[in-house]
């Protein structure tokens, strides 16, 4: 089914991070004439949700939706590491620890679909990866690794074919029924068919209709807390973990020669008072969440210097039920939400607005992703 697109094809993306570098990419790649405004002074600026060096990509998810989703991702990335000559996706395995029956419901998801993965003893986890200090029953999957983060969005711009304008800041987005509108803050007014809206925590807000759209309820974005901790020169660098359970700890090894690696906690951090993605960075470190990184390495990462070498604030864009918002009102497509976790689905979530920006049914079911779904905005009961 096709419906709502026209002969000029144009579409105008709001939001230059990884979304509307994916959306942009896959329009452009079906003949669309794309244009991203961005209202940082670049692509991955200090404000951007998709800024830095390394995300985790694994399969590994109690959601089988989402494990499909990053086996379809996996191989849309290899096929952009060939097309650009970047390395993107780095091979490292993942270890999966704590919290059993999420342990469990990870591991029934990925035998569902067919995903080689191991279940260890913290003997053999030890034994395998002297690196971590497993305690207890252990998760193996082999095909999970590292995204080199800002390697990933150079190369989306290098086969892109879509022209971004940096600095351009969209004060709302109007819907006149078989177009559509963005504002500028330059006092521009400009016209497409399409307009794919991917701004992030300030998605919601620029929607037609925003007080439908957000309102009260709508959990806010907030700022983990990152930390960067070396490796000793002979000491192996851990894989990728993650520890299920309620600070949701994890780590991963940062890609290039400086033996970093990265901690954080996947629980979503304070949050920010106010979202502008045009600020100056300034969100100081906490002290609770870098001592409870800190005790983490201390506890579980013996190779490494519990000292961070390096901090960073980040920000994650939250729906209560974690799951993303991939939907459309009119003329206006919408991709946010992601919550701490949309990266490693990049390529996959731009082939999906895409499909919604030409008014196709997306080839993974976006029932979960719609707008108005009541548990965007209610805390969920249990995850
Ligand atoms: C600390 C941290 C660790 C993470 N780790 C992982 C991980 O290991 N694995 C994983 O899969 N995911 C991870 N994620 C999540 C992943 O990085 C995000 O889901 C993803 O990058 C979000 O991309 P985005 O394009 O939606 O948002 P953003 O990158 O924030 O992009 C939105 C863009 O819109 C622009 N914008 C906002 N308002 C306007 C406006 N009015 N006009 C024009 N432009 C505007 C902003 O400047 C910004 O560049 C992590 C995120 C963080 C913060």
């Amino acid at each position: 089914m096709i419906v709502g697109v026209r002969a000029d094809h144009r579409c105008l993306v709001v939001g230059g991070g990884l979304l509307g570098l994916c959306a942009a990419s896959a329009l452009a790649q079906r003949g669309w004439s794309v244009e991203v405004l961005e209202a940082g002074p670049a692509i991955g600026h200090a404000c951007a949700g998709s800024k830095g060096d390394a995300r985790i990509f694994r399969l590994g998810y109690p959601e089988g939706t989402y494990v499909d989703m990053a086996m379809r991702a996996a191989e849309r990335w290899r096929r952009l590491e060939e097309a650009t000559g970047r390395a993107l996706l780095v091979p490292t395995g993942q270890l999966s620890l704590g919290d059993r029956s999420s342990l469990t419901a990870v591991a029934a998801a990925l035998a569902a679909h067919q995903v080689h993965y191991e279940e260890w003893s913290a003997r053999e986890a030890r034994e395998r990866f002297p690196s971590i200090a497993c305690r207890g029953p252990v998760l193996f999957e082999p095909s999970s690794g590292v995204l080199v983060a800002d390697e990933c969005l150079r190369a989306l711009c290098d086969v892109g074919r879509f022209s971004v304008r940096a600095g351009v800041v969209v004060t709302g987005i109007h819907d006149d029924a078989d177009t559509a509108r963005v504002r500028t803050a330059r006092g521009e007014e400009l016209r497409a068919d399409i307009v794919v809206d991917c701004a992030g925590p300030a998605a919601l807000d620029l929607l037609p209709g925003a007080t439908a759209a957000g309102g009260a309820g709508v959990p806010g974005p907030s700022v983990p807390q990152v930390a960067y901790f070396r490796a000793g020169a002979a000491e192996e660098l851990p894989p990728v973990f993650i520890e299920w359970g309620e600070d949701m700890v994890y780590g991963l090894p940062v890609p290039g020669g400086d033996r970093l690696y990265k901690v954080s906690h996947h629980t979503p951090g304070p949050l920010l008072p106010s979202y502008d993605p045009t600020d100056t960075w300034t969100v100081p470190d906490d002290p609770t969440l870098l001592a409870t990184l800190r005790h983490a390495v201390g506890r579980l990462l013996p190779s490494l210097d519990p000292e961070p070498v390096r901090t960073e604030r980040c920000v994650y864009d939250n729906t209560a039920d974690t799951h993303f918002v991939l939907d459309r009102r009119g003329n206006v497509v919408v991709g946010c939400g992601t919550s701490g976790h949309g990266f490693k689905f990049g390529p996959v979530l731009g082939e999906m607005l895409a499909d919604l920006a030409e008014g196709r049914v997306p080839s993974v079911d976006v029932s979960r992703f719609r707008l108005d779904r009541p548990e965007r905005l209610r805390p969920p009961q249990a995850r």
